[in-house]
């Protein structure tokens, strides 16, 4: 029977992403999203780096499942505002999960920055946790640089200013697959992979 294994996440396209990866990398366990487990609150995202909020996720629905428990966290890095708005991206123009503001703030902010000073990226750090207490910790990053103007109609949050190096459009304007073959998430995610082979698989 394969290990049942809990993403931290209601999304079920991040669910979907990471059975993907996993199966493509041979292993046997069976993915759920924590909607699987209503019953489990949300856990406070009080950590101060992206690894230490997906650790804290993680551990906490391994200790409430009995099970192996994945969670992660991402944000948007950006090189003039040393890193900002990190961990704080969700919530950059003060209310949780308002894209729109969040971006139209950073552009704002951003508006007297010369092109060759526009560097920026997304990180990701995914977290594995067993019930014993054991972690691991990877990591995934997408470099870029940022737009004065949004451009593109696909992804959330920050795809519309993000243009990844190399390429000439914006995350927005990459289809899905394109965009998770090169993402933090995906990269952190298929880093994942050999360490819950290792783990549990
Ligand atoms: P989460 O940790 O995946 O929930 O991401 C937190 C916040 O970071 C999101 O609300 C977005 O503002 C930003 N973010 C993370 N990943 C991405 C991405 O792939 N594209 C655009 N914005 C992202």
């Amino acid at each position: 029977m394969s290990t049942r294994l809990i993403l931290a996440t209601r999304n079920q396209h991040k669910v979907a992403e990471l059975r993907a990866i996993l199966t493509d990398a041979g292993l046997d366990v069976e993915l759920v999203g924590a909607d699987a487990y209503p019953e489990i609150p949300d856990v406070p995202e009080t950590g101060v780096t992206f690894a230490e909020n997906a650790l804290l996720k993680a551990h906490a629905l391994a200790r409430a499942t009995g099970l192996p428990a994945v969670a992660d966290d991402s944000g948007l890095c950006v090189d003039v505002l040393n890193g900002a708005p990190g961990i704080f991206s969700a919530r950059w123009s003060g209310k949780h999960g308002d894209d729109l503001a969040n971006l139209d703030l950073l552009l704002a902010q951003l508006s007297d920055i010369a092109e060759p000073h526009r560097g920026a990226h997304f990180f990701c750090a995914a977290a594995l946790a067993l019930p014993d207490g054991t972690e691991r910790v990877v990591e995934g990053r997408l470099l870029g640089t940022l737009r004065a103007a949004p451009a593109g109609t696909n992804g959330f949050g920050y795809d519309p200013i993000l243009q990844p190096l190399g390429d000439t459009r914006t995350c927005a304007e990459l289809t899905a697959d394109e965009k998770n073959a090169i993402s933090h998430r995906g990269q952190a995610f298929r880093a994942l992979a050999p360490v819950v082979k290792a783990l549990i698989g």
